[in-house]
């Protein structure tokens, strides 16, 4: 029945390539791979992309991932998943950023600031590529785009996000009102299909957002602090959450999740980690 109605949105909604547009067709049946294929996902097994996934911690040598997760072909043209530049390494031990001075462990945004966060998992640069396939997601109401996103995390970062051991995927809330005029909170959406793919479950009650804010992309560092605090409100943890992952579209300097940890911590909450699918650079 599924499969009817998959088949009948892919008439209705035909499925386009994150990054050019162009229509594709989807996976399923015959067409999908397993999640133990896919490591040569998009590219030859002997490609640089192999590898760039397994130093990602996706790969053979992480552990193992749920043999039951059939993952989607066709979510992006192979020639346009190379124009993505995914967050290599060597990267910041704190934040994911790539990082360019292989006897550091930290960018330079993580030595200065204090993030009140464990660290994080970000999937690609915020560069062109990077920027059009979020800002189609959330301002044109591209959903879509959070399958690619979702099973491009699982499949490279899988590794480093069992190391979490979370108990819960926590998306960074939106003001309700924003919200109800976007029609959905982009950070829901992309949780609750990672939550699907790694089978942890999404809680978006423990967080909440009971103010909005200004877009944070325009203001200084300060601003953006001052900006958020009192912006984010824990509810009552349950026992049984000690460990949580943000899940964010864009991470810029992180003052934004640092807020969220920050509060979920002061509630209670032991661990907090992030994903995100979009990190800036040059911070
Ligand atoms: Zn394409
Ligand atoms: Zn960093």
């Amino acid at each position: 029945m599924k499969r009817w109605f998959d088949k009948y949105l892919e008439i209705l909604f035909p499925r386009k390539c994150p990054v050019c547009d162009d229509i594709i067709a989807t996976g399923g049946g015959r067409n999908s791979q397993k999640s133990d294929d896919i490591i040569a996902a998009g590219s030859g097994r002997n490609s640089p992309e192999r590898e760039e996934i397994i130093a990602a911690g996706g790969g053979r040598n992480s552990p193992e991932r749920e043999d039951n997760i059939t993952l989607q072909s066709g979510l992006i043209c192979p020639e346009c998943i190379r124009k993505i530049h995914f967050v290599r390494e060597p990267a910041c031990k704190k934040c994911g950023k790539e990082i360019f001075d292989e006897r550091v462990e930290y960018c330079s945004d993580c030595v200065k600031h204090r993030h009140d966060y464990e660290w994080g998992v970000p999937l690609m640069n915020y560069d062109a590529v990077g920027r059009k396939i979020i800002a189609d997601f959330k301002y044109h109401n591209r959903r879509d785009n959070a399958d690619f996103l979702a099973e491009e995390i699982y499949k490279r970062a899988y590794g480093k996000i069992r190391l979490m051991g979370a108990d819960a995927l926590v998306p960074v809330p939106m003001y309700f009102l924003k919200k109800r005029i976007r029609g959905f909170n982009q950070s829901e959406v992309l949780a609750k299909r990672l939550g699907t793919l790694l089978n942890i479950p999404v809680n978006d009650k423990i967080l909440i957002r009971n103010r909005n804010t200004s877009p944070q992309k325009n203001l200084e560092q300060t601003q953006r602090i001052n900006n958020l605090k009192k912006a984010f409100k824990a509810n009552d943890i349950p026992h049984s959450i000690k460990s949580v992952i943000l899940v964010d579209d864009i991470y810029t300097t992180g003052s934004t999740v640092n807020a969220c940890a920050r509060v979920l911590k002061e509630a209670g909450v032991e661990k907090v980690y992030f994903i995100c699918a979009c990190i800036g650079r040059n911070t």
